[in-house]
């Protein structure tokens, strides 16, 4: 049915990057049997999934959206995806998404952009908006994505679905094609929270083959919201974000300078829901958004222009042929690499280079320590920060293509989660006058995905 769908409605959304149906149609079968023959099956069986093209995939193309990786074929599956597969996953195919993660709305794929199933003339947010679309327009029940600054949480948001960044460490990164190594996370990516729930219980805990990987035990977070009372958040105390400075801000307004309104009106009817739900309501405000903004745009693209270095056309993927070596190395990166990479490559050959590094890196390292402390003094009185994940809903095609800066902005409200560490989830909370889906983010402190849970639960 799942395989039908993709079918049917791939061509207009272009959500897939690759689909293997016969793959998936064998796993199904070969589950079949061993559910006739009594077997014993595990807590995902037979449940389709869709993975985003930067998660190693056995003997299946993995691209991470880039024309670089178009024949690159892995040989080993990531941890997140032999955990789906040992609970029984069956995945379907591969998700497009913007090249190496970097950009906020799919437009940036070396392929092709996906579409919005709500709008099919907007976007489906990014990077992983190819799993978000899937999820949304019912070609898949729940998917994979990656967030390093919003990838999961604000694709989520655009296509009305929930999406999950856990905390950093929490999810094995082993397998998944690096951005930035001290910001990437793996999460999922559904319909509802309980099903997130069920799903990062397969996901999360201890992988001996990635080294940030945390070794704290996973408690059960299905059986918590099973609980008797589980729907009464009497006890939780949430800090909501609202300042008018934040509003004024130019990501805040959509084509037609309008948008806050609608956002504000779904916000405040979502804290109206949470308060009787009998959780206490602390009014804060997050001081260093474009702070934060800015030093994730050094990191994340310090960290890139390292990750990326292997790229060469030597050992990996599309190999341009040429008399000299360092001609070869230009000819490949050059052909392979879409623009918006090579300004991030560039932008973080800069900040890390000498004469420069103290002057914007350590800077941005000094900036990240200070936000992940003024977290940290927030959650010494709070359980949950809310705020909206997105400045505006989903924006039309090529309304942000020409403004790299513009993109950038998406993020404002979700990179301070990811500098930190944090775990925060993205639900729907409502739409705006052109019916399009808005998304509520909670942020948690570290570990605590099982509050989240609760809360998100509840309040859907
Ligand atoms: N949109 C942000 C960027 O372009 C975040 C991407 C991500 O989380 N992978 O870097």
């Amino acid at each position: 049915e799942y395989l039908n769908r993709i079918h049917e409605m791939d061509k207009l959304l272009g959500a897939f990057l690759t689909v293997d149906a016969e793959r998936a149609l064998q796993k199904a079968q070969l589950l079949d049997e061993k559910w006739k023959n009594g077997e014993h099956l595990g807590p995902l069986a037979a449940v389709p999934v869709a993975v985003k093209d930067n998660l190693c995939t056995k003997g299946l193309l993995t691209t991470a959206g880039s024309r670089i990786l178009e024949n690159f074929i892995p040989r080993y599956d990531a941890t997140t995806v032999s955990r789906l597969e040992a609970a029984d996953a069956i995945v379907v195919g591969k998700t497009n998404m913007d090249e190496f993660g970097m950009g906020s709305s799919t437009e940036l794929s070396g392929f092709h952009p996906s579409k919005n199933p709500w709008d099919p003339s907007r976007v489906c947010g990014g990077s992983s908006g190819g799993s978000a679309a899937a999820v949304a327009s019912g070609m898949a029940p729940f998917a994979l994505g990656s967030d390093t600054g919003g990838s999961i949480r604000q694709p989520a948001s655009f296509c009305g679905v929930c999406g999950l960044k856990p905390t950093y460490g929490k999810v094995s990164r082993f397998g998944l094609v690096a951005f930035s190594s001290s910001l990437d996370t793996v999460g999922p990516m559904a319909s509802s929270v309980i099903e997130l729930a069920t799903i990062f219980q397969v996901l999360a805990g201890h992988d001996s083959m990635d080294s940030t990987s945390l070794s704290d035990k996973v408690p059960c977070y299905t059986d918590m919201l099973q609980e008797k009372g589980a729907l009464d958040l009497k006890g939780i105390t949430l800090g909501v974000v609202y300042d008018e400075r934040m509003l004024s801000l130019e990501g805040f307004r959509n084509i037609n300078g309008t948008g806050v309104e609608d956002l504000m009106r779904c916000f405040q009817e979502s804290i109206r829901v949470l308060t009787h739900l009998n959780v206490k309501v602390v009014p804060i405000s997050l001081s260093f958004l474009e702070e934060a903004l800015a030093a994730y745009y050094v990191i994340a693209p310090s960290e890139a222009s390292s990750n990326l270095a292997r790229y060469d056309g030597v050992r990996f993927g599309i190999r341009q042929y040429a008399s000299h070596i360092s001609e070869l190395y230009q000819k490949s990166r050059g052909m392979g690499l879409g623009s918006e990479v090579k300004r991030r490559i560039l932008t973080g050959t800069f900040a890390l280079s000498t004469g420069y590094y103290d002057a914007y890196y350590r800077k941005a390292l000094q900036v990240r320590q200070l936000i992940s402390q003024q977290f940290e003094n927030l959650f010494q009185q709070l359980d949950i920060i809310v705020c909206p994940t997105t400045p505006c809903a989903a924006f039309e095609l090529g309304e942000k293509m020409e403004d790299p800066v513009k993109m950038y902005m998406e993020d404002l409200l979700t990179i301070p989660a990811s500098l930190a560490g944090l775990p925060a989830v993205s639900i729907p909370m409502g739409f705006d006058s052109d019916h399009m889906p808005l998304g509520l983010q909670l942020i948690g402190n570290r570990q605590r995905e099982d509050i989240l849970f609760r809360v998100g639960h509840a309040f859907q």
